[in-house]
Formats: C-alpha cells, sequence, structure tokens
C-alpha cells in the first residue's frame, strides 16, 4: 500500500511542492504519493487528526495553518518551538511530531549562494512565519544586527524574543520612505524579503517593497518568494546593483529537509531542484 504525505493549506492549487516531492519519492524507488489537500481554518483538528492513520507518513503545513499546527500535534522540537509555526509533521506511530524546516531551507539556501551572514547586519521585510524563520536562521549564523520593517509595526516587536542574545534587533515601518529604513538599508550587507509582494497569485503581483534606490552595490537581495522566479523585489535590486537571489534553493532545501524526515533517506536534490524548475517553468 502506498503511504500519504499531506499538504495542509489553504489554498494549495498553485503549491510546486507535489511536483518535486513526488518526482523525490520515485527517484529513491519509494511507495508513497504527497498529496494537497486545501483545508479551510475550521477544518484543521479534524485534518491533523487523520494525519495519524497508518497510511500517513506525515505532512507538509502551509499558509494559514503553520501556527495553528503547533498546537495540534503531540512532540513539536526545538526548531518548530522556537519558530512558533511548524512545516513539518511526521507520523511517528499514531504520535505526531513536528518541525520547522524553514530554518534549515534558509541556511542552506544562503550557503550555497555563498551569502556571508556571520558578523554582517541585515534588513529583514516583514515579520510573519517566513521572517520569524529567518531571525532564527540570523541568529543561529552569527549576524550581528536585524532591522525588521513591517506593515504592522507591533508584528515586527514580537520577533525580538526569536533573537537570542548576540543579534541586536530594531523595527521600523515597512515604508520606502522613513528615515529609520533607509539608514538601516545603507548600513546592512543582505536585505531579506519575506511578505507575499511580488508573488504569483499574491495580494500585488506588480509590486516591489523597496525601490531599485534602496539598494546599493556590495549587498546581497534575497527573496523568499521564488514565483515567479525574477520577482519585482529582485528587479529593482539588481536595477540598484546589488546581487539578487531567488527564494527557489530554499523551497527545494526546506522541502528535502521534511523528506529526510518523513523517510529517513536521502534527498535527491538534483532531482528535486529539477521538477521544481520543470513545475515553475510550466505555469
Ligand atoms: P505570513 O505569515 O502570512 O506573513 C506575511 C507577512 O507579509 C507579514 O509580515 C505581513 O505584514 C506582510 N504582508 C502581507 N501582505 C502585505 C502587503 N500587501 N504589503 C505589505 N506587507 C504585507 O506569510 P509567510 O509564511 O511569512 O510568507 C511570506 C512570503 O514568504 C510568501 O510570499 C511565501 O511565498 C514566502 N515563503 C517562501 C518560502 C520558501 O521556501 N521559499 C517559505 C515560506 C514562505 P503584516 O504583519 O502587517 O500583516
Amino acid at each position: 500500500m502506498a503511504r500519504l504525505v499531506a499538504l495542509l493549506g489553504h489554498p494549495v492549487a498553485h503549491s510546486i511542492s507535489p511536483a518535486f516531492q513526488q518526482a523525490a519519492f520515485a527517484a529513491s524507488g519509494l511507495d508513497a504519493r504527497y498529496e494537497p489537500w486545501d483545508v479551510p481554518p475550521g477544518e484543521l483538528p479534524g485534518a491533523v487528526e487523520r494525519l495519524r492513520g497508518g497510511d500517513l507518513l506525515g505532512a507538509n503545513v502551509t499558509v494559514p495553518h503553520k501556527v495553528a499546527v503547533l498546537g495540534l500535534v503531540d512532540r513539536p522540537d526545538g526548531a518548530a518551538e522556537r519558530v512558533g509555526a511548524v512545516n513539518t509533521v511526521v507520523n511517528a506511530g499514531g504520535l505526531l511530531e513536528a518541525s520547522n524546516t524553514d530554518v534549515a531551507g534558509l541556511r542552506a539556501a544562503w550557503a550555497e549562494a555563498g551569502i556571508a551572514v556571520a558578523g554582517e547586519r541585515a534588513v529583514l521585510l516583514g515579520a510573519g512565519g517566513a521572517a520569524r524563520a529567518a531571525v532564527a536562521a540570523l541568529s543561529g549564523l552569527g549576524a550581528r544586527s536585524v532591522t525588521v520593517a513591517n506593515r504592522t509595526p507591533g508584528r515586527a516587536a514580537a520577533l525580538r524574543a526569536l533573537a537570542g542574545e548576540g543579534l541586536a534587533l530594531s523595527t521600523c515601518p515597512l515604508d520606502a520612505a522613513s528615515g529609520e529604513l533607509r539608514s538601516a538599508l545603507s548600513e546592512a550587507s543582505l536585505v531579506i524579503h519575506c511578505t507575499p509582494l511580488g508573488m504569483r497569485h499574491g495580494p500585488d503581483e506588480t509590486r516591489s517593497p523597496l525601490p531599485r534606490s534602496a539598494f546599493r552595490p556590495g549587498q546581497v537581495a534575497f527573496d523568499s518568494v521564488y514565483t515567479p522566479e525574477w520577482t519585482p523585489f529582485l528587479q529593482e535590486a539588481s536595477r540598484g546593483g546589488a546581487r539578487a537571489v531567488g527564494g527557489l534553493a530554499m523551497l527545494v532545501h526546506q522541502g528535502a529537509a521534511s523528506f529526510r524526515l518523513w523517510t529517513g533517506v536521502e534527498p535527491p536534490l538534483g532531482v528535486m531542484f529539477d521538477a521544481a524548475r520543470a513545475a515553475l517553468a510550466g505555469r
């Protein structure tokens, strides 16, 4: 009998995770199926209970359920507790273990792109789940400071608890005209984008959160958005002279870490990248 991995989200139809996870199961000779489940918020507890069944290996969790699932599982690990959100559930014989592989995905993507983090100053745009993972990754890699710019300032301040002792965290409005943001950008070597602006099917597909004048040569601009691959944020950053790095590697690496947790098998990264790129190209 094929085992199942579910993707819990709402909506889930646009996700490319099924394409590259299914390719990874096939390449690894595993009799497993990756199934998107569109779960409205009211139906989340029932969907999580279903994960305890013998046919389920576990699940990925995406927007808007990452925080709520934390309260529904049995054993969240250190990464899930720290970030305050879950993106991976493993069914361990009816007990639900949970993790957050977005942190590992970011760290792997930054390492692969040769992005220096230790001792560096960063600006982070957004304060949701992806941003929380970014603060945990910055802190773990020994960044010196991060300025979190968010539309809702109170939400940015809540990230302070995540920063740990070594990472100085300040906040400011997500407004390109803000003097605080301009000053932080002039000192930052890394600008990380974690809002859905510029994302296909997102709230504003054509908008970059910052204009080209916010960037400078010598800076790295990292977009967590991966569809399209060349986002408005990356276009503006590149026009401003910064090095622009997209979020596809973060997506594939977080998925690879999830695959390892469900199966205990080393993920076939090359196959996963090829399948992810093919799925994006087919859009
Ligand atoms: P989330 O938890 O819902 O947080 C969304 C963030 O974006 C919040 O800070 C929100 O600000 C801000 N925001 C939303 N709409 C905005 C708008 N119109 N203008 C300005 N700010 C806006 O979402 P998330 O899980 O962090 O995901 C954010 C992005 O990261 C998504 O586009 C997703 O594609 C990407 N992501 C990528 C990966 C990957 O593997 N590459 C993984 C996770 C997420 P407020 O606090 O003011 O609401």
